[in-house]
């Protein structure tokens, strides 16, 4: 089968590999239906991540339809059920599986596994290791492009939002429209806040967002702390998502939050990031900070199916899979508007 593959820093090729078979009883093989291109990917790509293994098939955001299941795995997932893939690989039984912190199962097969230490889901099958836990079956009248976020940008955004203790009195503030960045804010629309603020410094991705949520206020970074005064009622967010991942966003983060708001930061940074603790003093802010815990897409894909979450809009391009080095590169490039990138399997 053809799979991307991760060959060493600065190369990904599209080779030919042996489909894969199951492995333990919890795996599932799954054929693919339908991929996406990460920003993770090309951090692999770029040699900044370095427990990738040189020689796996790279991709994380996948839907498929099983066509093994390990002897292990319940009756959901017999063969010919359409799943969602998790980017997360977790046992489910260790102590923080069993309280939803899936994001730091001590299997040492726990976390992103799968397109990074094994091979991931830019190719025409997939093992998934754990199957009964990163396998949810997608419900019928959901399709793949509906369901292709839902393992790990949505699912981050969903998370998100989740931890951030949203009220209707809120006057919520994300930094960042990027793919995750526009998840989070679909699932913090869900909690139904006074006002959400977006704030993103590209142009073309805010009237994107400003068009397709006119309830959404727009702002750029330059602008975001006195749009903030302005637009809240107690001289600053009460809720704070950081999506976006530079010192500039994480600087203000923090200074356009009230005094005892939540700072949620989401996004992943090159760098550490300074907190000026004797400039904060007496704020009393609470930061939440992650890793996406990403064990709740059955409620997602329920989310879905009754139409509150749609992110289908997020994917501008789409392309097949022998084409993929051209994804990559009109991914990586952000060319002609890019958002998110399908990849079929023809
Ligand atoms: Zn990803
Ligand atoms: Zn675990």
């Amino acid at each position: 089968m053809l799979a991307y593959t991760y060959v060493g820093q600065g190369d990904f090729r599209l080779l030919e590999k042996p489909r894969p078979s199951l492995l333990h009883p919890r795996d599932a093989v799954v054929r693919v239906t339908l991929s996406s291109i990460c920003t993770s990917d090309l951090h692999i790509k770029h040699g900044s991540v370095p427990r990738a293994v040189p020689g796996i098939t790279v991709g994380h955001e996948l839907v498929g339809v099983v066509e093994e299941a390990g002897e292990a795995l319940p009756e959901t997932l017999r063969p010919g059920t359409r799943v969602a893939v998790n980017v997360e690989t977790f046992c489910g039984d260790c102590f923080f599986c069993r309280h939803g912190w899936v994001n730091n199962c001590t299997d040492p097969q726990g976390g992103w596994a799968l397109g990074c230490r094994i091979d991931g889901g830019q190719a025409e099958h997939i093992r998934v290791p754990y199957a009964d836990q990163g396998l949810t079956p997608i419900p019928e009248g959901v399709s793949d492009r509906q369901a292709l976020f839902v393992g790990d940008i949505l699912a981050t955004g969903y998370w998100a939002a989740d931890i951030s203790d949203i009220t209707p009195e809120d006057t919520v503030v994300i930094l960042g429209a990027g793919p995750t960045g526009l998840c989070t804010l679909q699932c913090v629309l869900l909690k139904h806040p006074r006002r959400v603020i977006l704030c993103e410094k590209d142009e073309g991705r805010r009237s994107w967002a400003a068009e397709r949520y006119p309830q959404v206020l727009t702002v750029g970074p330059e602008e975001l702390l006195p749009f903030v005064q302005i637009h809240s009622d107690h001289g600053g967010a009460d809720v704070v998502l950081e999506v976006a991942g530079s010192p500039d966003t994480f600087r203000l983060a923090w200074q356009c939050a009230r005094p005892n708001a939540v700072v949620t930061v989401v996004a992943l940074y090159d760098g550490p990031q300074t907190l000026p603790l004797p400039d904060m003093y007496g704020k009393n802010l609470t930061f939440k900070t992650g890793g996406v815990d990403g064990c709740k897409c059955a409620e997602i894909l329920d989310l879905i199916a009754r139409g509150e979450l749609d992110t289908t809009a997020l994917i501008t391009h789409t392309y097949p899979l022998k084409d993929i080095a051209a994804a990559y590169d009109l991914f990586e490039q952000r060319r002609d508007g890019v958002i998110k990138v399908a990849i079929t399997p023809d």
